[in-house]
């Protein structure tokens, strides 16, 4: 990716420390300092949301929660301990303006470079973003292993109808293994997909700073809990920091992630946090609707709950006014 340009914008009537974007301003480092601490905190909540989820002891004290499970746990080390240079550092004196920006618990656990997931960044060298232990092996599969792949998944599709009392061999049956295996790697297309590919060519150097919205784009993606399908809408706003997306591919960052087995937390943050890289924008939102069929076919079957999910970074978290503006534009 390109760096940023140095060179600062066209003076404005504005003084800089009010606009906040002069590198050497001391607001400014603190701001993107404090974008730096969010994206941090972001990659160790994806990277937990990928793990076991344990239930949090209700009467324990609010602040042991066993968060990051059983992991190893050294409370002495301070989060982000012995890695070069945090920015964040500079910050552990300032007084948060939110609980979330409360100096991080002493997870070393969840620090970087020890998760496959959080120590690869949103591009790696690869080009593939957040990927699972299999996604390498998928991509880049000889003809042969993606035969073998398929005969073995259709092979686990006909062991389902045998278990659920089918038979497999009846007319009406025979094909669906095969199409159904066919359809699961649809539906799972998003880890054959990278950022890099995806935006080639399609970031801009541009002097524009309102509010961009792509609103109702529709997802499709797979609850990893049931692997049943969970749709519905996704609404993405950013502030330009001098690099504008085409508008076509935030939809196609939408696909990229929502067609992996999701939680709709973790679809959520992981949209933003690639914008937020790729970007590098004064301000993101992401908002998700979406119904799970987990919940309306089974189970509690309430057909029209909706489950909202949101993330909101940089200006877009600091500012009431612009988040409001955000979330009154994509409800008209
Ligand atoms: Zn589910």
């Amino acid at each position: 990716m390109d760096s940023p340009p140095l060179n600062p914008k066209p003076k404005s009537s504005i003084p800089s420390y009010l606009t906040n974007t002069s590198p050497l301003s001391p607001l400014s480092i603190s701001q993107e300092a404090r974008d730096k601490r969010e994206r941090d905190k972001l990659y160790a909540s994806i990277e937990s949301s990928n793990t076991v989820r344990h239930p949090v002891d209700l009467d324990a004290p609010n602040n042991s929660s066993s968060y990051f499970g059983n992991k190893k746990h050294t409370p002495t080390k301070p989060f982000m301990n012995g890695h070069a240079y945090h920015p964040e550092n500079l910050l552990s004196e300032e007084h948060a303006r939110d609980a979330r920006d409360e100096a991080p618990e002493p997870i070393s656990g969840a620090s970087r470079p020890e998760s496959p997931f959080t120590a690869n960044p949103t591009i790696d060298f690869d080009g593939l973003s957040w990927p699972s232990v299999g996604t390498r092996s998928r991509l880049d599969a000889t003809p042969s292993e993606a035969q073998a792949r398929h005969e073995k998944l259709t092979g686990a599709i006909r062991t389902i109808l045998e278990c659920i009392g089918e038979d497999p061999d009846r007319e009406g049956l025979q094909k669906t293994p095969e199409r159904y295996a066919e359809a699961m790697m649809f539906f799972t297309k998003g880890y054959e997909m990278n950022l890099r590919d995806l935006l080639n060519g399609a970031v801009f150097h541009e002097d524009h700073d309102e509010l961009v919205i792509v609103k109702d784009i529709e997802i499709f993606s797979l609850c990893e809990h049931h692997l049943v399908p969970f749709n519905g809408k996704m609404h993405i706003g950013y502030i330009p920091n001098r690099r504008v997306i085409g508008l076509s591919k935030l939809a196609r960052i939408a696909e990229m992630f929502s067609r992996r087995l999701q939680v709709q937390e973790r679809l959520t943050k992981q949209v933003a946090l690639a914008l937020s890289e790729v970007l590098q924008p004064q301000g993101v939102a992401v908002v998700v609707e979406s119904s799970h069929l987990c919940m309306v076919m089974r189970g509690v079957e309430k057909t029209t709950s909706k489950t909202i999910t949101s993330c909101m970074l940089g200006r877009m978290r600091s500012t009431a006014k612009t988040r409001e503006e955000f979330l009154k534009l994509i409800k008209d």
